[in-house]
């Protein structure tokens, strides 16, 4: 359902997913695994679709379009239908002996009505993972994809109410004008992934309602190469996490901190990374990306200009979107590509004289999303996780952690608030509703006024 005045209102939507909720089906295990299991179906039967327009919005390989959006959505669902009843089931909590006779539970209930918005960088994936999320909870949702990723959408807008229960599942599409809209209405919860400055957007207009958020941020996510790093690794995985996606990844490493004495292997390393992943020639290379837009490409553009000494690539050609994977060395920690994050296939490459200026380097600026630890010292690893703040954490690798679906997944501080993933995104999704039952066979006065004589005294005592 797309958001058209004449047809549909954010109003409209609104008051239909609501509607859906308050049937009541949305509580019940069979409604839950169904829509997940048709959710399954359109990933299935759609993929060619779905990687269609990915390929139109990013430019984006078909396999890696599968790997981060397809298949990474599809172990979402798999993992709920397996634990959905598990996860729904309540759970005993012991009652202190000074309550017994009595049972205590918590029972976790559905919010209601839920507005999902999402990011264009992953247009399918950030919108879907949640919506599972959502569903397993038993929630009605609406979500709202980026226009900014027009083709994937459309594709959603197209497909989805095909396959999902259209009176509790909607799609709206739009652009800041239809969020806006969908903003003003009440929710009862909004799950929004995206920049920071539209977070505080969504946080005020959740403030009028009284309406919980996650926000998932981005941030300077940084990469440390410890003195005692297996350099060659490290520089194959930190040039995959950074250049997948041409960039736009939200834990892409931002920018390396490299020990002083490895900077020259480490930029050779990159190098042949660079060279083994993309060949002579990446701009031909049909596993390269492109920029999302022209906006984001002048941004890159700029960034690039003052962002130091391209050691790696540098090349750019602004009818194609196109940017090379770039390695940057010589780079003022002043200059704008320091100050705001990249998210673009530009690799700021620092030295620093030990892990303790690598830390403070962190420590001095927001807390990232991701910080990866490339060391094969495992006392050096967990000295930088014990002493640095970040949303997660991943050591000798990059971006994988968020596939771990037993790792809750996002942000702190400036990176975002609340998790999802697996379990945490079916607990993001719901209310722990505490329960208590005491039988009215034994009701001893104790409890009730008047407080004196032998009451406080055994009052004292007990509690
Ligand atoms: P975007 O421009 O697509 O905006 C995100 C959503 O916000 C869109 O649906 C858009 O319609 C809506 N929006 C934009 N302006 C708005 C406004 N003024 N009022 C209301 N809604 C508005 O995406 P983006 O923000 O450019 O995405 C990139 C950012 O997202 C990066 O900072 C990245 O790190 C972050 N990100 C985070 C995650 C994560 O999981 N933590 C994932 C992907 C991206």
């Amino acid at each position: 359902m797309s958001i058209d005045k004449q047809v549909v209102t954010p109003a409209d939507i609104a008051k239909q997913v609501r509607g859906g909720f308050d049937s009541g089906r949305t509580r019940l295990l069979e409604w839950r695994a169904s829509q997940l299991r048709r959710l399954r179906a359109l990933l299935i039967e759609r993929e060619t679709e779905l990687l269609d327009a990915l390929a139109s919005d990013l430019g984006k390989p078909a396999i890696e379009s599968y790997v981060t959006e397809v298949a990474f959505t599809r172990a979402e669902i798999d993992l709920a239908l397996a634990n959905l009843d598990t996860w729904m089931s309540p759970e005993k909590v012991t009652v202190p002996l000074t309550q017994q006779p009595a049972k205590a539970r918590i029972v976790r209930e559905p919010l209601g009505a839920v507005l999902i918005i999402g990011p264009w960088n992953y247009p399918i994936q950030l919108v879907l993972a949640p919506l599972v999320a959502a569903i397993a909870a038993g929630n009605a949702a609406v979500i709202k994809p980026s226009e900014v990723a027009p083709a994937s959408s459309r594709a959603l807008a197209q497909l989805i109410p095909e396959y999902l229960d259209p009176e509790c599942i909607a799609v709206a599409e739009g652009g800041v004008a239809e969020t806006t809209a969908l903003l003003a209405e009440r929710w009862d919860h909004i799950f929004y992934t995206g920049n920071g400055t539209v977070g505080r957007v969504v946080l005020e207009a959740a403030a009028k309602h009284l309406t919980p958020v996650t926000l998932e941020l981005g941030g300077k996510s940084p990469a440390i190469v410890d003195r005692h790093a297996n350099v060659a690794v490290a520089a194959k995985r930190i040039a995959w996490g950074k250049f997948i996606n041409a960039g736009q990844t939200c834990v892409a490493p931002d920018y390396v901190l490299v020990d002083r004495t490895l900077e020259r292997p480490l930029l050779d390393a990159l190098a042949s990374a660079v060279h083994a992943f993309y060949g002579d020639n990446p701009r031909s290379n049909p596993d390269y990306g492109r920029i999302i837009n022209d906006h984001h490409f002048t941004r890159l553009h700029g960034l690039l200009e003052t962002g130091g000494v391209a050691v790696v690539g540098g090349v750019t050609d602004a009818a194609d979107r196109y940017i090379a994977p770039t390695v940057l060395t010589e780079v003022v920690h002043a200059a704008p590509i320091m100050c705001e994050e990249i998210f673009g296939p530009l690799l700021p490459v620092i030295p620093v004289d030990d892990v303790d200026a690598a830390v403070d380097f962190v420590n001095a600026r927001e807390k990232p999303l991701a910080l990866y630890v490339f060391s094969e010292a495992d006392s050096v690893a967990e000295r930088i996780i014990e002493t640095t703040s970040a949303g997660g954490v991943a050591v000798n690798a990059t971006v994988l952690h968020v596939a771990v679906p037993g790792l809750p997944f996002g942000g702190v501080g400036a990176s975002g608030t609340g998790t999802y993933h697996g379990r945490a995104g079916f607990e993001t999704f719901s209310h722990a509703k505490s329960v208590l039952n005491r039988p009215t066979r034994l009701d001893v006065p104790v409890m009730y006024p008047p407080y004196r004589g032998w009451k406080q005294k055994l009052l004292r005592r007990l509690l």
